[in-house]
């Protein structure tokens, strides 16, 4: 079973990235590093609904 998440910069608080998740190995909220075009670096993108 895989849930549709979006990913948010904890910088400037964009929605930069859409993408899916495996609730039984992710049942807290993800955190990822990635590129923000934004920044013009790459910050932590944390999960929102
Ligand atoms: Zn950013």
């Amino acid at each position: 079973m895989r849930t549709r998440i979006t990913l948010a910069c904890t910088e400037c608080k964009n929605r930069n990235y859409d993408t899916t998740k495996d609730k039984k190995t992710h049942p807290d909220r993800m955190e990822i590093k990635k590129y923000c075009p934004f920044c013009r670096k790459h910050t932590m993108h944390k999960e929102t609904k």
